[in-house]
This record gives structure tokens, sequence and C-alpha cells, in this order.
């Protein structure tokens, strides 16, 4: 017989796109308005001050119809010319894919290696970056959370490399699963470019990114000479609303109004406590599970754990996807999956956005009760392990 559909709600712990909130919901539901009239911008240009706010940036924010990709071209494509070299911190799946748009892009790209389970050594950018005598490598990119391994790249450390260097090269970063998750200050950090997507930390839909741009940036759009046009920044500040190029999403700023009400509500400062909370509960379960040579973190950093997504490594000779297909199938239970060469190597819970302490609980104890009827090793008592964190 034909195993029957699960019932109950999809409970779903993705890394992004994460769950979106009713009141969320309920406001991009809103009946199409002139994106030209002044009821309208008063809407946007709110919204533009509460992104500024979340960037925590005084600076420009560019903003694009398109996933975080978009919001990625973006940022090369209005700051480098032809065979300039942007150094790449290495980090996991969306590092190298950053780093092969930009090659594509016709951007010399070098890369500062690293073990996807540690990260970066900040010795070796440094050594880089001092024997870059004479300046050529124009920016370095870094993925301030790299959602692929469940770690987070400390942009002080990046900034601190660069000025102990005195290197002049732009700061480029990625905060797609960052942003309203975790601590992120644009200006204080001095980032460059911060590159920001919809469908993670702010609970909306897919389909918006954005680049917040420093003036050091925009000073070096004016020279940049790679082809651009629907992404042109100079384009994008002679139209009135001083981004896109074409029809404003409007339903999404409707409601990214709201996403910033939630935010302004709980507090950014107690969002990230949120996020570092149900992040150390989750931690601590798989940490439990390890034992009886069972999964365990993919991430042997404590000091760069990621407070919004965890990558659980799954022991050897037991595919991770195989387990995924068991807790979507019969709990509901929708997780994230291997990235490229870690594909079947380990699966990923989502802990951001719009989450809670039952959310992430029901969660554990799902996974756990995965394990068990997929017949992977583990040490029980994880969901205690995450509770005893917790209250
Ligand atoms: N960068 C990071 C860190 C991501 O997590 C993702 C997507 O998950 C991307 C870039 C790509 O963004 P998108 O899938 O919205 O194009």
């Amino acid at each position: 017989a034909a195993t029957p559909k699960p019932r109950g709600r999809l409970f779903f712990a993705n890394p992004g796109p994460t769950n979106i909130p009713d009141s969320i919901l309920l406001a991009t539901a809103h009946h199409t308005v002139d994106f030209n009239d002044p009821s309208f911008s008063e809407v946007y240009w709110a919204c533009m001050d509460g992104l500024k706010r979340v960037l925590k940036t005084r600076q420009e924010i560019f903003l694009y119809t398109g996933s975080g990709h978009a919001a990625w071209e973006a940022c090369l494509a209005n700051l480098f010319s032809p065979g300039e070299v942007l150094l790449v911190l290495e980090s996991g799946h969306f590092s190298q894919s950053w780093a092969r748009m930009a090659t594509d892009l016709g951007i010399e790209v070098r890369t500062v290696p690293a073990d996807w389970r540690r990260g970066v050594d900040m010795a070796a950018l440094q050594a880089e970056l001092a024997a870059d005598k004479d300046h050529r490598i124009k920016a370095v990119g870094v993925v301030h959370n790299e959602t692929s391994t469940g770690m987070m790249i400390p942009l002080p450390e990046v900034r601190a490399a660069l000025d102990g260097a005195g290197h002049p090269a732009l700061l480029l970063a990625d905060t797609i699963s960052s942003l309203g998750s975790l601590d992120f200050r644009m200006d204080e950090w001095g980032v460059d470019c911060a590159v920001g997507g919809s469908q993670k930390g702010l609970m909306l839909p897919t389909g918006m990114s954005f680049t917040g741009v420093s003036h050091k940036a925009l000073q070096a759009h004016a020279t940049s000479k790679l082809p651009k046009h629907y992404f042109h920044w100079s384009h994008m500040m002679k139209r009135p609303l001083k981004s896109f190029l074409g029809t404003v999403p409007t339903s999404l700023f409707f409601g990214l109004q709201e996403s910033l009400r939630l935010i302004d509500e709980e507090g950014l400062e107690n969002v990230f406590a949120r996020h570092t909370r149900l992040a150390r509960a989750t931690r601590a379960a798989v940490q439990h599970w390890s034992g009886n040579n069972g999964p365990q973190l993919f991430c042997t950093n404590p000091g760069r754990f990621s407070d919004s997504v965890t990558a659980v490594l799954m022991p050897e000779g037991h595919d991770a996807d195989a387990f995924r297909k068991v807790a979507m199938q019969r709990f509901n239970l929708s997780l994230g999956g291997g990235l490229g060469p870690l594909g079947g190597k380990l699966f990923r819970i989502g802990h951001l956005g719009d989450l809670n302490e039952p959310m992430i609980l029901g969660t554990l104890a799902t996974v756990e009760l995965a394990l068990k009827v997929s017949g992977v090793p583990y040490q029980p008592g994880g969901v205690d392990a995450a509770l005893a964190t917790l209250g």
C-alpha cells in the first residue's frame, strides 16, 4: 500500500527560506497599488529607513527584484572592472558559488583557502594582504554566515586584518543568512557592500534582495567598467525611488513594513538573543546525539558556531538525504540538505527568523525520532540536553 501522506502542519526547519509569520503573510496579500503614488512612497521610504536600522548603516541601499544571487551580482558588477582582483575567504558552498560568479563576470578571483569545518585563518588573510604590495586586490569578499556549514565568520576580525595591513580593499559581506538574526553592524565594521535577501531573517517570501553600499563603494562604482544595466546603481539613483529599474514588487514592501514592525517591537538585540538561545539548545542536542558514534556538529570551531543554522554531520555509512526523506515523509518535518560536496553527508537545522522554543523543541524531538526509526546510531536524550540549556 502507498505510504499515507503525513498529516498536521508542515514543520519547516530549513535555513531559508524561513517561516513567514501570519501577520506578514496577511500584509503581503495587499491589493495592487501604483508604485509611483505618494501613498506607496511613504511605505517605501519607511521600509528603507527600517532596513538601514537593521543593517546599522546611514549610507545607501539599492534593492532588486530577485533572490540573493541578484544582489551578489549587483555588488560585483557595480564595483569591478574586468581583470580586477577579488579575494574570497573560503567558508563553504556559498563562498565558492560567489567566487564562481565573480570569475564568470570577468573578475580575477584569489582565495584564502580554509577547512570548511573550522573556517579561515585570519593570519593567512593578513599574509595575503601584506603580500599584495601594489594593492591589486580591489575587494575582500566574506560570507558572514556560511549557511552550508553552519559557521559565522567574525567580520570585525576581517576588518582588523585589512586595517592592520593598511590595505585599502573594499570589504564585501554576504549577510543573507545573518541579517536580522546575528549581530551585524555595517558602518561600525567598515563593510562597503552588504548583500542581503528577503527570505531569511526578515521572514518574507523570496524575491527581493538588496545591497547596503558605503560612500567608498560608490566611489569605486563610479569607475567600474563591468557591463551592467538592470543592476546599475547610477541608473537607479536617477529614479524617484532610487532603486528598481522596473516595476516595484509592492506586496513585498507591505510585507517588509510588517517584518520591520515585528523586529522593532521585539528589539533587534532581543532578536539576536533569541537566536543565540535557540542555537545553543540545538547544539546541545546534537552534541548529546554524537555519543554512541552518532551525528555530530559539522562546525568544529566553537568561536564560530552559527546562531542561525546548525549543520549536522551524519555518521559514516548513513546517508543524510535518506534520513531527511524519512523526516519529511513520515513526520512532515522539512530539514535542509548538504550542498555541493556535502550532499548526502549532512543535514541542516535552520533556527532563524520567526522561531520560538516550542518550534525548535518540536524540530529537535522529531529529528531524534527520525534518527530512531532510521536506524542511525545516536545517544538518546538530545531533547533533554536542549531543555537543560533553556528556561
Ligand atoms: N549566500 C548565502 C549565505 C545563502 O545562504 C544563500 C542562499 O541560501 C545565497 C547566498 C544565495 O541566495 P539566493 O538563494 O536567495 O539566491
